[in-house]
């Protein structure tokens, strides 16, 4: 049976933290086994809304593809390259966007959501971002876009622009399907959403110490005051983690904690051995990689060579399709 194929790409914008990994690239790990995946660093896309200081691009480039890379794709079984390095994005963005009327584009919610929050994304790159990401997909004909329910829109949207070039045209696309990812929830160390800019997410590059370090910073039962109160692991963070990184103790830790028979100090030591064994294979992968620098730009480079041979030939038929 032929696999399905793939295409998914984030955008550039800083070192993953634990919530980033668990949000979305875990769930490629996985996907990466069952389809044929084009992953891809879309930093065309980071364009569309962080335009003016472009500095920082390189190296948030460099350290995506690090966490990726340590995060177990593999660049063998999947294709792994920068967006901008394969010219036919912007080829076929340029193509769709002849084809795709304003008003599709106006109506997806996400760009009037963000329109209202930050004025100044009044661009017409930003207007044309699902047309990019459908022009990503396409370029490969994936038939499978790993997507959360936020982004369902601009799938549909995606579909939608498929149907007018097959019956204008000729029928080269298939339509994409969405396959709903089931992201785990990791709060950060104050119980709040993980965000940088809360200042309470956790590296996905902490080495085992410093693991250990943010763990024990974490927040508990703020009820639980003594070692010998009672607590309530439904409302503690460490207990949260307990349930991804330790599931098997998870039923033996929610009793401890209810009879006072573990102490916090305890518990977050307990959880802070498990993340550290859990998180061995991402830390030595990492390692390897930094201490090989060249290592990421072949990748890069190998994963674009990969990309645009395909890219190309749909290209082809593009063209060809369009009397061009
Ligand atoms: Fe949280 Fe564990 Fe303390 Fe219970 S014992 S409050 S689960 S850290």
């Amino acid at each position: 049976m032929t696999k399905g194929r793939i295409f998914s790409g984030m955008q550039p914008s800083g070192k993953f933290h634990l919530g980033n990994y668990f949000g979305a690239l875990e769930n490629w790990v996985r996907l990466q086994h069952e389809y044929e995946c084009y992953f891809s660093i879309v930093d065309l896309h980071a364009l569309t809304s962080s335009y003016e200081d472009t500095k920082k691009l390189p190296e948030n480039i460099q350290n995506m593809a690090l966490d990726w890379l340590s995060g177990g794709l593999d660049p063998e079984k999947n294709i792994i390259f920068v967006q901008s390095h394969v010219k036919e994005h912007a080829e076929l963005h340029l193509l769709l966007s002849m084809i795709t009327p304003l008003g599709w584009l106006e109506r997806v919610p996400t760009y009037k959501d963000k329109l209202q929050q930050l004025g100044q994304l009044n661009t017409y790159g930003f207007l044309g971002y699902p047309v990019l990401m459908t022009a990503d997909i396409l370029l490969y004909k994936a038939d499978t876009v790993p997507v959360g329910e936020d982004q369902l829109p601009h799938l549909e949207l995606a579909r939608e622009m498929v149907r007018r070039f097959n019956n204008m045209y000729t029928d080269i696309f298939p339509e994409p399907q969405a396959r709903l990812s089931q992201a785990k929830l990791l709060p950060g160390i104050d119980g709040r959403k993980m965000s940088k800019s809360y200042g309470n997410e956790i590296p996905f590059a902490a080495s085992p110490d410093e693991l250990r370090a943010k763990v024990r910073l974490m927040v508990t039962d703020p009820q639980r005051v003594k070692k010998t109160d009672c607590g309530n692991p439904d409302v503690c963070t460490v207990f949260a983690f307990h349930k991804i990184f330790n599931s098997g103790e998870v039923a033996e830790i929610d009793a401890q904690c209810r009879s006072a028979s573990i102490g916090c100090v305890d518990c977050k030591k307990r959880l802070a051995e498990h993340m550290v064994t859990a998180l061995a294979d991402n830390h030595a992968r990492r390692q390897a990689l930094e201490n090989n620098p060249g290592r990421i730009k072949e990748i890069l480079v190998y994963g674009a060579e990969r990309a645009r041979t395909v890219a190309a030939a749909t290209m082809a038929e593009v063209r060809d399709a369009m009397h061009l």
